[in-house]
């Protein structure tokens, strides 16, 4: 059970504390190291809105859009580096003794600038999953030599993400469920708060008595019941939090 809410304690005081801490990011803790958000100006793809192409009918429909579009992504996430949002995240999980960093994004840059605990909701694109047998294998190819790839069946591979009205992978929502009602702090960064169910993990943490910061560039849905909102970009922010921990 969470101790007692004391409000005066300052966000530094705060993390330094605390004995559990979750974090949930999203597109904007990846937006300093020049991955596009979907929202973002920079979220187009040719005329296409996300909409039209990160759903189950498109790819069925055509499979070599979606694709392409997939083989643009990779690319420009494989020229994309680690910003100091994702580093100052993986020098936290080492200064907390009970961490889990749950993603909605699909990009690896977590686990590049060494986070460890980490929970993807949504998959992750150098993943590659058959249609047919199901089976998963890692593709870092950049670009794509052939799209669509194949699996050693024969069958057609689709990204192994989590497109729209698609469920989430269930062990991974398990775990950031668990991490949500259990822990002392909610640390929520560069996410919208529009895709569930990973935009109600922070109200499962409130309804556990647990205290919510959110780090955004711009109000969202979760600001109404966050116990703190910091507007600023994370990889200017994140940093300065965690230095005070050295
Ligand atoms: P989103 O695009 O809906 O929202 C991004 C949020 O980040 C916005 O609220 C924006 O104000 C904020 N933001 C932008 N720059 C920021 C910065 N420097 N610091 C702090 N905040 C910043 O993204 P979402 O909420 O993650 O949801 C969309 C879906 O998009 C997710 O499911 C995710 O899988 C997918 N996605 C992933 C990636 C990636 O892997 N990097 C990129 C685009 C989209």
């Amino acid at each position: 059970m969470p101790a007692e809410i004391d409000h005066t304690m300052t966000l530094r005081q705060r993390l330094r504390r605390a004995r559990s801490v979750a974090v949930l990011t999203g597109a904007g803790v990846s937006a300093e190291s020049g991955v596009p958000t979907f929202r973002g100006p920079d979220g187009l793809w040719r005329a296409y809105r996300v909409e039209q192409l990160a759903t189950p009918e498109a790819f069925a429909r055509d499979p070599l859009l979606v694709w392409e579009w997939y083989d643009w992504r990779r690319q420009r996430i494989a020229a994309c580096r680690p910003n100091p949002a994702h580093q100052a995240l993986a020098a936290l999980e080492q200064s907390v003794a009970e961490f889990l960093l749950i993603t909605q994004n699909v990009d690896g840059l977590h686990q590049r600038a060494g986070s460890k605990a980490v929970v993807e909701l949504h998959g992750n694109i150098w993943r590659v999953r058959c249609t047919a047998d199901n089976s998963v294998t890692e593709n870092t190819d950049v670009p794509l030599g052939t799209v669509p790839p194949r699996c050693t069946c024969g069958a057609v591979q689709r990204p192994d993400v989590v497109w729209f009205g698609e469920p989430l992978p269930e062990t991974a929502i398990a775990r950031a469920m668990r991490a949500a009602e259990q822990c002392e702090i909610m640390l929520v960064v560069g996410t919208s708060a529009l895709v569930q169910p990973a935009a109600s993990l922070p109200q499962l943490t409130k309804r556990h008595r647990g205290y919510v910061i959110e780090v955004n560039l711009e109000p969202t849905p979760l600001t109404a019941y966050a116990d703190e909102s910091h507007y600023e970009a994370a990889g200017v922010l994140l940093p300065k939090l965690m230095a005070s921990r050295c």
